[in-house]
């Protein structure tokens, strides 16, 4: 008995001290990616590998840290950078002496860094995951999950381009600007409803995340689905009669992306009251092709067709495109890869 004892708090401090390690060799990295972030103060990870013998079946949280007094579930806030695999934990009035000085408990190994300044406890995970916080006799505690715990169906959207790329330009118009509104549009609506589905989008605001870093969120959340936004060009990129909605697929996969791009063009158009174009076989493009789960490219409509770049750039225009993207997902998600 004093034996096993004896072995497992040693194989205890050998966990804490490889997590301690773990955790500094990744911060480094994640310092040299933000070059703004500054050096990491007052790390306290202590990861109980050994706590199981505790109690089986005893839930305890992942991650617990003690608030300021009188510092209630409201004043906390949780951001997540699924990108980034970044989880933000905002507590006001937490300065970092305070940090430094109150119990700080984790109790995962998929922690793989933390960081503290004034407030703010920025916790580096392994992956993406979802971040589930209560509050209990003044502790916050935090549960981290991986998407398909928690969420029926799950699916990625891409806002096209971003960043120093623009997409296509026309009359000032940014076709990365035209992207992300819609997106931002799409957003809210599925933010109200969409229940039961996670969604994760690759961008924001006005960033250009690399294509693998776009391929990589789809995968690692093990998406059902991944829909890309565009907006359309002529061949060759002169302002013409050409108009509509089309969206592509990869021709090359039989993994439901044409069935989908179908739902999306019906759908799509038929919010717009745009000419519904087809669906097209997009195996020549490196995103389609690449990605690992069923995706489609909605171009919602022509940059260089002077009414629909009018039409584009209107918020109505871009709502509504929205509303038809969001009706796809709700049909798609009961039909693709049940
Ligand atoms: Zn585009």
């Amino acid at each position: 008995m004093e034996r096993r004892i004896l072995i497992v708090s040693t194989a205890s401090l050998l966990a804490m001290l490889m997590a301690a390690l773990a955790a500094l060799t990744h911060f480094s990295a994640i310092h040299s990616r933000e070059a703004k972030r500054e050096q990491m103060e007052g790390l306290q990870l202590y990861a109980f590998y050994g706590l199981s013998q505790e109690g089986v079946g005893v839930h305890r949280p992942q991650l617990s840290v003690k608030l300021p007094q009188g510092l209630g579930k409201e004043g906390v806030t949780v951001e997540n950078d699924y990108m980034g695999h970044l989880i933000a934990i905002r507590i006001p009035g937490a300065k970092e002496d305070y940090l430094g000085g109150n119990a700080l408990l984790a109790r995962t190994d998929h922690i793989k860094g933390m960081r503290m300044e004034d407030g703010l406890i920025e916790v580096a995970m392994d992956a993406v995951y979802e971040a589930e916080s209560k509050v209990e006799n003044g502790y916050l505690h935090v549960d981290f999950y991986r998407p398909w715990q928690v969420y029926d169906k799950i699916l990625v959207i891409d806002a096209g381009h971003g960043g120093s790329a623009f997409g296509d330009v026309k009359q000032k118009l940014m076709e990365k600007d035209l992207n992300l509104s819609i997106v931002l549009e799409l957003k809210s609506l599925l933010d109200e409803g969409g229940e039961g589905i996670g969604v994760y989008y690759t961008r924001t605001e006005d960033k250009n995340p690399s294509y693998e870093e776009r391929i990589r969120l789809a995968e690692e959340v093990r998406a059902d689905f991944f829909l890309t936004i565009h907006s359309n060009s002529s061949a060759d990129g002169q302002m013409s009669e050409e108009n509509g909605t089309e969206v592509m697929y990869d021709e090359a996969k039989g993994d439901g992306s044409q069935q989908l791009a179908g739902i999306c063009l019906e759908e799509v158009s038929k919010a717009l009251g745009s000419k519904a174009n087809g669906v097209f076989p997009g195996n020549r493009d490196y995103l389609l092709r690449s990605s690992k789960v069923p995706t489609v490219s909605i171009e919602v409509g022509y940059m260089t067709n002077q009414e629909e770049l009018q039409k584009l750039a209107s918020s109505t225009y871009q709502r509504q495109a929205a509303q038809g993207i969001y009706n796809a997902i709700l049909r798609a998600a009961g039909a693709v890869r049940q």
